[in-house]
């Protein structure tokens, strides 16, 4: 069985042109109406975790993962209340050194300043069932970086979340889905069970654990747009 998994990063108002990736907002309006149609066509919209044992097999159903990456704070403002409407859960990978901090990776790029969730709002998030996962600790390049370097960000996130919320930490989002054979050997290292990259097309039980794909939602995209992405493999 294919299971999408969708991306999403911030759900607000898009910000004026120009601004680069403003394909990377989602408007509220668009999400609800999206998570409706999923509710409509019969879809269970579950967390990474949640949605493992459709995509190994296990379990068989109609099943959408959704995960948003970057832990920012509107999506626990504008998408949870829209989740919790439609009983779905999702994941949220978050930069652990930016817990509470912003978006400081996208911002000299010319991004709007966009808050990231703090303690209470990712303990809110994770008693509502949602899932959080790791997206290293400052939202690095790891290919850009040294061996060292790499295992230190995606070892130390995971024990930082660890500490802080006192779960388990299973999931992980590689930034801007960079990665390579290396980086997977040390994510499954770290103790990860599932890591996610933005390869276009829906997971299966053939796939790698630590290699899986998403499927991006953008700002643009339409029903029909949208509606593909969770039809097609
Ligand atoms: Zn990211």
């Amino acid at each position: 069985m294919s299971v999408p998994i969708l991306l999403y990063h911030q759900i607000a108002v898009p910000p004026p042109k120009p601004m680069p990736f403003r394909s990377m907002f989602v408007h509220p309006r668009n999400f609800a109406q999206q998570m409706a149609w999923l509710k409509r066509l019969g879809y269970q919209g579950l967390s990474l975790k949640d949605a493992t044992p459709y995509i190994c097999g296990e379990k068989h159903g109609k099943v959408v993962a959704i995960t948003f990456d970057d832990g920012f704070a509107n999506v626990i403002e504008t998408a949870a209340p829209i989740l919790k409407q439609c009983g779905f859960t999702a994941t949220n990978f978050i930069v652990a050194d930016e817990i509470g901090g912003s978006n400081t990776w996208d911002q000299p790029l010319g991004v709007v300043h966009t808050a990231c969730m703090g303690r209470e709002q990712l303990r809110r998030w994770m008693e509502l069932g949602h899932e959080i996962g790791s997206h290293t600790l400052n939202h690095v390049r790891l290919d850009r970086m040294n061996a060292n370097e790499a295992r230190r960000q995606i070892t130390e996130s995971r024990e930082k979340l660890q500490s802080v919320f006192g779960t388990s930490i299973v999931s992980f989002a590689y930034p801007y889905g960079e990665q390579s054979p290396h980086h997977r050997t040390m994510v499954r290292e770290a103790g990860y069970a599932w890591a996610v990259t933005t390869e276009r097309r829906s997971a299966n039980a053939h796939d790698d654990p630590a290699g899986l794909p998403r499927k991006t939602v953008r700002r643009s995209d339409t029903a029909l747009h949208f509606l593909k992405k969770v039809l097609t493999k």
